[in-house]
Protein backbone atom coordinates (compact mmCIF):
# COMPACT_ATOMS: atom_id res chain seq x y z
CA UNK A 1 0.00 0.00 0.00
CA UNK A 2 1.48 3.04 -1.01
CA UNK A 3 0.94 6.77 0.74
CA UNK A 4 0.13 8.73 -2.15
CA UNK A 5 -0.13 8.14 -5.81
CA UNK A 6 -0.07 10.45 -7.70
CA UNK A 7 -1.83 10.40 -11.47
CA UNK A 8 -0.72 12.78 -14.07
CA UNK A 9 2.89 13.18 -15.37
CA UNK A 10 2.54 16.97 -16.10
CA UNK A 11 3.81 20.02 -14.61
CA UNK A 12 1.60 19.35 -11.48
CA UNK A 13 1.55 15.53 -11.16
CA UNK A 14 5.68 15.79 -11.45
CA UNK A 15 6.44 18.61 -8.96
CA UNK A 16 3.66 16.54 -6.57
CA UNK A 17 5.21 13.55 -6.76
CA UNK A 18 8.83 15.10 -6.41
CA UNK A 19 7.35 17.31 -3.45
CA UNK A 20 6.09 13.82 -1.71
CA UNK A 21 8.66 11.75 -2.33
CA UNK A 22 11.50 14.71 -0.57
CA UNK A 23 9.09 14.54 2.58
CA UNK A 24 9.73 10.30 2.34
CA UNK A 25 6.07 9.64 1.43
CA UNK A 26 5.65 6.12 -0.36
CA UNK A 27 4.83 7.44 -3.65
CA UNK A 28 4.06 6.36 -6.80
CA UNK A 29 3.70 8.70 -10.39
CA UNK A 30 1.42 7.22 -12.86
CA UNK A 31 1.13 8.59 -16.18
CA UNK A 32 1.14 7.71 -19.93
CA UNK A 33 4.01 9.61 -20.69
CA UNK A 34 5.66 12.80 -19.02
CA UNK A 35 5.16 16.02 -19.97
CA UNK A 36 1.84 16.62 -20.54
CA UNK A 37 1.39 19.61 -23.00
CA UNK A 38 4.95 21.07 -22.35
CA UNK A 39 6.92 20.32 -25.02
CA UNK A 40 6.10 23.82 -26.74
CA UNK A 41 8.15 27.00 -27.33
CA UNK A 42 7.63 29.97 -29.63
CA UNK A 43 9.90 31.75 -32.04
CA UNK A 44 8.97 34.89 -33.77
CA UNK A 45 10.95 36.23 -36.94
CA UNK A 46 11.66 39.62 -34.99
CA UNK A 47 11.36 38.36 -30.84
CA UNK A 48 14.34 37.47 -29.02
CA UNK A 49 13.37 33.89 -28.02
CA UNK A 50 15.33 34.22 -25.39
CA UNK A 51 12.49 35.81 -23.66
CA UNK A 52 10.50 32.74 -23.07
CA UNK A 53 11.36 29.87 -20.50
CA UNK A 54 10.31 27.29 -22.04
CA UNK A 55 8.13 24.74 -19.82
CA UNK A 56 9.84 21.77 -20.82
CA UNK A 57 13.91 23.62 -19.65
CA UNK A 58 11.37 24.38 -16.05
CA UNK A 59 10.08 20.78 -15.18
CA UNK A 60 13.48 19.19 -16.22
CA UNK A 61 15.09 19.74 -12.91
CA UNK A 62 12.18 18.16 -11.45
CA UNK A 63 11.84 15.52 -13.80
CA UNK A 64 15.35 14.38 -13.45
CA UNK A 65 14.85 13.50 -9.77
CA UNK A 66 12.01 11.15 -10.72
CA UNK A 67 14.14 9.69 -13.87
CA UNK A 68 16.23 8.28 -11.36
CA UNK A 69 13.97 7.13 -8.92
CA UNK A 70 12.47 4.11 -10.64
CA UNK A 71 10.45 2.46 -8.52
CA UNK A 72 8.28 5.42 -8.23
CA UNK A 73 6.93 5.52 -11.58
CA UNK A 74 4.74 3.67 -13.74
CA UNK A 75 4.01 4.54 -17.11
CA UNK A 76 0.60 3.38 -18.15
CA UNK A 77 -3.02 4.75 -18.52
CA UNK A 78 -5.40 4.58 -15.61
CA UNK A 79 -8.57 3.30 -16.79
CA UNK A 80 -10.04 2.98 -13.32
CA UNK A 81 -10.10 4.67 -9.55
CA UNK A 82 -11.85 2.90 -7.33
CA UNK A 83 -12.67 4.52 -3.48
CA UNK A 84 -12.56 2.27 -0.94
CA UNK A 85 -13.02 2.26 2.75
CA UNK A 86 -9.56 3.82 4.09
CA UNK A 87 -7.60 3.76 0.86
CA UNK A 88 -8.05 3.84 -3.02
CA UNK A 89 -7.37 0.74 -5.22
CA UNK A 90 -5.80 2.68 -8.87
CA UNK A 91 -6.54 0.33 -11.88
CA UNK A 92 -4.47 0.55 -15.19
CA UNK A 93 -4.49 -0.55 -18.86
CA UNK A 94 -1.94 -3.57 -18.22
CA UNK A 95 -4.05 -4.65 -15.92
CA UNK A 96 -2.19 -3.99 -12.90
CA UNK A 97 -3.33 -2.57 -9.44
CA UNK A 98 -1.87 -0.14 -6.92
CA UNK A 99 -3.25 0.98 -3.85
CA UNK A 100 -2.57 3.64 -1.61
CA UNK A 101 -4.32 5.66 1.14
CA UNK A 102 -4.10 9.26 -0.62
CA UNK A 103 -4.63 10.40 -3.75
CA UNK A 104 -3.06 13.16 -6.39
CA UNK A 105 -4.91 13.91 -9.89
CA UNK A 106 -2.70 15.74 -12.10
CA UNK A 107 -4.27 14.46 -15.50
CA UNK A 108 -4.51 18.21 -17.52
CA UNK A 109 -7.25 18.47 -20.38
CA UNK A 110 -7.63 17.95 -23.79
CA UNK A 111 -6.75 21.20 -25.69
CA UNK A 112 -8.68 21.86 -29.00
CA UNK A 113 -7.43 23.00 -31.76
CA UNK A 114 -8.31 24.57 -35.27
CA UNK A 115 -7.86 21.70 -37.15
CA UNK A 116 -7.05 24.42 -40.30
CA UNK A 117 -3.94 24.33 -42.72
CA UNK A 118 -1.09 26.18 -41.31
CA UNK A 119 -2.08 25.63 -37.63
CA UNK A 120 -0.10 22.66 -37.37
CA UNK A 121 2.94 23.83 -39.43
CA UNK A 122 3.15 27.19 -38.10
CA UNK A 123 2.60 26.11 -33.75
CA UNK A 124 5.93 28.18 -32.14
CA UNK A 125 6.15 30.22 -35.26
CA UNK A 126 3.28 32.88 -34.49
CA UNK A 127 0.36 30.25 -33.73
CA UNK A 128 -0.29 30.08 -29.51
CA UNK A 129 -2.17 28.84 -27.16
CA UNK A 130 -1.36 30.92 -24.39
CA UNK A 131 -1.29 34.58 -23.79
CA UNK A 132 0.10 34.34 -20.35
CA UNK A 133 3.31 32.96 -22.00
CA UNK A 134 3.51 34.56 -25.29
CA UNK A 135 1.26 37.86 -25.63
CA UNK A 136 3.80 39.80 -24.73
CA UNK A 137 5.86 38.83 -27.58
CA UNK A 138 3.26 40.79 -29.97
CA UNK A 139 3.86 44.59 -28.25
CA UNK A 140 2.38 46.85 -31.39
CA UNK A 141 1.66 43.84 -33.67
CA UNK A 142 -1.73 43.04 -35.05
CA UNK A 143 -3.35 39.65 -33.87
CA UNK A 144 -6.01 37.50 -33.79
CA UNK A 145 -7.66 35.38 -30.93
CA UNK A 146 -9.78 32.14 -31.57
CA UNK A 147 -13.18 31.50 -29.06
CA UNK A 148 -15.77 32.72 -27.90
CA UNK A 149 -15.84 32.06 -23.58
CA UNK A 150 -13.98 33.23 -21.21
CA UNK A 151 -10.43 32.01 -22.00
CA UNK A 152 -10.80 33.73 -25.57
CA UNK A 153 -12.50 37.12 -23.78
CA UNK A 154 -9.73 37.19 -21.69
CA UNK A 155 -6.87 36.63 -24.13
CA UNK A 156 -8.51 39.48 -26.44
CA UNK A 157 -8.67 41.66 -23.12
CA UNK A 158 -4.98 41.57 -22.23
CA UNK A 159 -3.92 41.56 -25.78
CA UNK A 160 -5.45 44.67 -26.26
CA UNK A 161 -3.75 46.27 -23.87
CA UNK A 162 -0.27 46.05 -25.91
CA UNK A 163 -1.24 44.78 -29.31
CA UNK A 164 -1.78 47.73 -31.67
CA UNK A 165 -5.36 45.48 -33.33
CA UNK A 166 -6.86 42.58 -32.09
CA UNK A 167 -9.44 40.58 -34.09
CA UNK A 168 -11.65 38.11 -31.71
CA UNK A 169 -12.87 35.38 -33.93
CA UNK A 170 -16.08 34.02 -32.12
CA UNK A 171 -17.10 30.48 -33.53
CA UNK A 172 -19.99 30.99 -31.42
CA UNK A 173 -22.04 34.70 -30.48
CA UNK A 174 -20.53 36.12 -27.33
CA UNK A 175 -22.74 35.23 -24.54
CA UNK A 176 -24.16 39.15 -23.78
CA UNK A 177 -24.09 38.55 -19.96
CA UNK A 178 -20.48 38.14 -19.08
CA UNK A 179 -18.89 41.06 -17.64
CA UNK A 180 -15.78 40.99 -19.92
CA UNK A 181 -18.03 41.17 -23.35
CA UNK A 182 -19.42 45.08 -23.40
CA UNK A 183 -15.51 45.98 -21.94
CA UNK A 184 -14.24 44.19 -25.42
CA UNK A 185 -16.93 45.68 -27.41
CA UNK A 186 -15.94 48.80 -26.09
CA UNK A 187 -12.01 48.39 -26.72
CA UNK A 188 -11.17 50.35 -29.64
CA UNK A 189 -8.34 48.22 -30.97
CA UNK A 190 -10.56 44.62 -30.51
CA UNK A 191 -12.83 43.96 -33.79
CA UNK A 192 -15.06 41.01 -32.82
CA UNK A 193 -16.80 38.91 -36.04
CA UNK A 194 -19.18 36.91 -33.91
CA UNK A 195 -20.21 33.01 -35.92
CA UNK A 196 -16.42 33.20 -37.47
CA UNK A 197 -15.23 29.76 -39.27
CA UNK A 198 -11.37 30.03 -39.55
CA UNK A 199 -10.44 28.49 -42.72
CA UNK A 200 -6.46 28.59 -42.82
CA UNK A 201 -3.41 30.44 -40.79
CA UNK A 202 -0.86 31.80 -43.33
CA UNK A 203 2.71 32.21 -43.55
CA UNK A 204 5.85 30.67 -45.30
CA UNK A 205 8.43 30.73 -41.84
CA UNK A 206 6.33 32.76 -39.54
CA UNK A 207 2.13 33.81 -39.19
CA UNK A 208 1.20 36.55 -42.01
CA UNK A 209 -2.37 36.09 -41.61
CA UNK A 210 -5.47 34.57 -41.08
CA UNK A 211 -8.74 33.07 -43.38
CA UNK A 212 -12.00 33.38 -41.87
CA UNK A 213 -15.53 33.10 -43.67
CA UNK A 214 -17.99 35.35 -41.65
CA UNK A 215 -21.43 34.72 -40.59
CA UNK A 216 -22.41 36.17 -43.65
CA UNK A 217 -20.43 33.98 -45.66
CA UNK A 218 -18.10 36.54 -46.76
CA UNK A 219 -14.55 35.53 -46.81
CA UNK A 220 -11.74 38.10 -44.77
CA UNK A 221 -8.09 37.55 -45.51
CA UNK A 222 -6.96 39.29 -42.47
CA UNK A 223 -2.92 40.06 -42.07
CA UNK A 224 -1.71 39.26 -38.53
CA UNK A 225 1.59 38.30 -36.66
CA UNK A 226 -0.22 35.87 -34.08
CA UNK A 227 -2.76 33.69 -33.59
CA UNK A 228 -4.19 32.62 -30.25
CA UNK A 229 -6.42 29.66 -29.92
CA UNK A 230 -8.47 30.11 -27.35
CA UNK A 231 -11.03 27.26 -27.14
CA UNK A 232 -12.50 25.59 -24.90
CA UNK A 233 -10.44 22.46 -23.54
CA UNK A 234 -11.93 19.34 -22.19
CA UNK A 235 -10.51 18.20 -18.46
CA UNK A 236 -9.59 14.33 -18.20
CA UNK A 237 -11.46 13.79 -15.50
CA UNK A 238 -13.71 10.97 -16.21
CA UNK A 239 -11.71 8.93 -13.42
CA UNK A 240 -13.52 10.30 -10.56
CA UNK A 241 -16.51 11.82 -12.21
CA UNK A 242 -19.80 10.61 -10.65
CA UNK A 243 -18.01 10.56 -7.16
CA UNK A 244 -16.35 14.14 -6.79
CA UNK A 245 -17.92 17.33 -7.79
CA UNK A 246 -17.15 18.44 -10.90
CA UNK A 247 -18.26 21.81 -12.51
CA UNK A 248 -20.66 21.73 -15.58
CA UNK A 249 -17.66 21.96 -17.78
CA UNK A 250 -16.07 18.30 -15.85
CA UNK A 251 -13.39 20.28 -14.29
CA UNK A 252 -12.66 18.95 -10.77
CA UNK A 253 -13.34 21.16 -7.76
CA UNK A 254 -10.80 21.88 -5.28
CA UNK A 255 -10.65 24.45 -2.25
CA UNK A 256 -7.82 26.87 -2.19
CA UNK A 257 -5.66 24.10 -0.59
CA UNK A 258 -6.32 21.53 -3.76
CA UNK A 259 -8.58 18.99 -2.02
CA UNK A 260 -11.59 17.77 -3.45
CA UNK A 261 -15.08 16.50 -2.41
CA UNK A 262 -13.89 13.53 -1.07
CA UNK A 263 -11.47 13.45 1.95
CA UNK A 264 -7.79 12.36 0.96
CA UNK A 265 -8.43 13.16 -2.96
CA UNK A 266 -6.76 15.93 -4.31
CA UNK A 267 -6.36 17.52 -7.24
CA UNK A 268 -3.85 19.76 -9.26
CA UNK A 269 -3.54 21.08 -12.80
CA UNK A 270 -5.54 21.72 -16.04
CA UNK A 271 -7.81 19.67 -14.60
CA UNK A 272 -9.08 21.97 -12.41
CA UNK A 273 -10.55 25.49 -12.78
CA UNK A 274 -6.88 27.14 -12.04
CA UNK A 275 -5.60 29.34 -15.33
CA UNK A 276 -3.42 26.96 -17.46
CA UNK A 277 -0.27 27.77 -17.24
CA UNK A 278 3.29 25.62 -16.51
CA UNK A 279 4.64 27.69 -13.86
CA UNK A 280 1.37 28.04 -12.18
CA UNK A 281 1.21 24.23 -12.26
CA UNK A 282 4.25 23.52 -11.19
CA UNK A 283 3.48 25.49 -7.97
CA UNK A 284 -0.04 24.01 -7.96
CA UNK A 285 1.52 20.23 -7.77
CA UNK A 286 3.82 21.09 -4.95
CA UNK A 287 1.14 23.09 -3.39
CA UNK A 288 -1.21 20.08 -3.03
CA UNK A 289 1.23 17.25 -2.30
CA UNK A 290 1.86 19.42 0.92
CA UNK A 291 -1.72 19.42 1.91
CA UNK A 292 -1.58 15.11 0.84
CA UNK A 293 1.06 14.86 3.44
CA UNK A 294 -0.49 16.98 6.21
CA UNK A 295 -3.88 14.72 5.43
CA UNK A 296 -1.57 11.47 5.68
CA UNK A 297 0.00 12.48 9.20
CA UNK A 298 -3.82 13.21 10.02
CA UNK A 299 -4.61 9.35 9.47
CA UNK A 300 -1.70 7.89 10.77
CA UNK A 301 -1.92 10.08 14.05
CA UNK A 302 -5.53 8.60 14.31
CA UNK A 303 -4.50 4.84 14.29
CA UNK A 304 -2.06 5.49 16.91
C1 LIG B 1 -0.62 23.43 -27.48
C2 LIG B 1 -0.42 23.99 -26.09
C3 LIG B 1 0.56 24.94 -25.89
C4 LIG B 1 0.78 25.45 -24.60
N1 LIG B 1 1.75 26.36 -24.44
C5 LIG B 1 2.05 26.79 -23.20
C6 LIG B 1 3.12 27.66 -22.98
O1 LIG B 1 3.80 28.06 -23.91
N2 LIG B 1 3.40 28.05 -21.72
C7 LIG B 1 2.66 27.64 -20.65
O2 LIG B 1 2.96 28.01 -19.51
N3 LIG B 1 1.62 26.82 -20.83
C8 LIG B 1 1.31 26.38 -22.07
N4 LIG B 1 0.26 25.55 -22.25
C9 LIG B 1 -0.52 25.15 -21.09
C10 LIG B 1 0.25 24.10 -20.26
O3 LIG B 1 0.91 23.19 -21.11
C11 LIG B 1 -0.70 23.40 -19.34
O4 LIG B 1 -1.36 24.36 -18.52
C12 LIG B 1 0.02 22.41 -18.43
O5 LIG B 1 0.77 21.47 -19.16
C13 LIG B 1 -0.99 21.67 -17.58
O6 LIG B 1 -0.30 20.85 -16.71
P1 LIG B 1 -0.99 19.60 -16.04
O7 LIG B 1 0.06 18.94 -15.23
O8 LIG B 1 -2.23 20.01 -15.40
O9 LIG B 1 -1.48 18.65 -17.23
P2 LIG B 1 -0.78 18.12 -18.55
O10 LIG B 1 0.46 18.84 -18.85
O11 LIG B 1 -1.85 18.06 -19.57
O12 LIG B 1 -0.38 16.62 -18.18
C14 LIG B 1 -1.36 15.66 -17.95
C15 LIG B 1 -0.66 14.34 -17.67
O13 LIG B 1 -1.62 13.38 -17.28
C16 LIG B 1 -1.43 12.18 -18.02
N5 LIG B 1 -2.73 11.49 -18.09
C17 LIG B 1 -3.93 12.00 -18.47
N6 LIG B 1 -4.90 11.06 -18.33
C18 LIG B 1 -4.26 9.95 -17.85
C19 LIG B 1 -4.69 8.63 -17.51
N7 LIG B 1 -5.97 8.26 -17.62
N8 LIG B 1 -3.78 7.77 -17.07
C20 LIG B 1 -2.46 8.11 -16.93
N9 LIG B 1 -2.00 9.33 -17.24
C21 LIG B 1 -2.89 10.23 -17.69
C22 LIG B 1 -0.86 12.64 -19.36
O14 LIG B 1 -0.18 11.59 -20.00
C23 LIG B 1 0.09 13.73 -18.87
O15 LIG B 1 1.29 13.17 -18.42
C24 LIG B 1 0.00 25.02 -23.51
C25 LIG B 1 -1.00 24.07 -23.73
C26 LIG B 1 -1.22 23.58 -25.01
C27 LIG B 1 -2.31 22.57 -25.22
Amino acid sequence: MYDLIVIGGGPAGITAAVTAINRRLETLIIAERWGGQTAYFLELEDADTHQVITGEELLSRFRQQLDYLDFCRHFDRVVKVAPADDHFAVHTQDGSCFEALALIIATGAKPQRLQVPGEERLAGRGVSYSVVTHGALFLGKDVAVVGTYRRAQLAAAELSQYAHQVYLFSPELLPADWPLVPVLRRLRNVKIYEGATVLEVKGDRYVEGIVVQTVDEATLDVPVKGVFVKLPRKPNSELVRGWIDCDEDGRIKVNVYGATSHPGVFAAGDVTHVSEQVLVHIGEGAKVAVEAYGYLLGLKARER
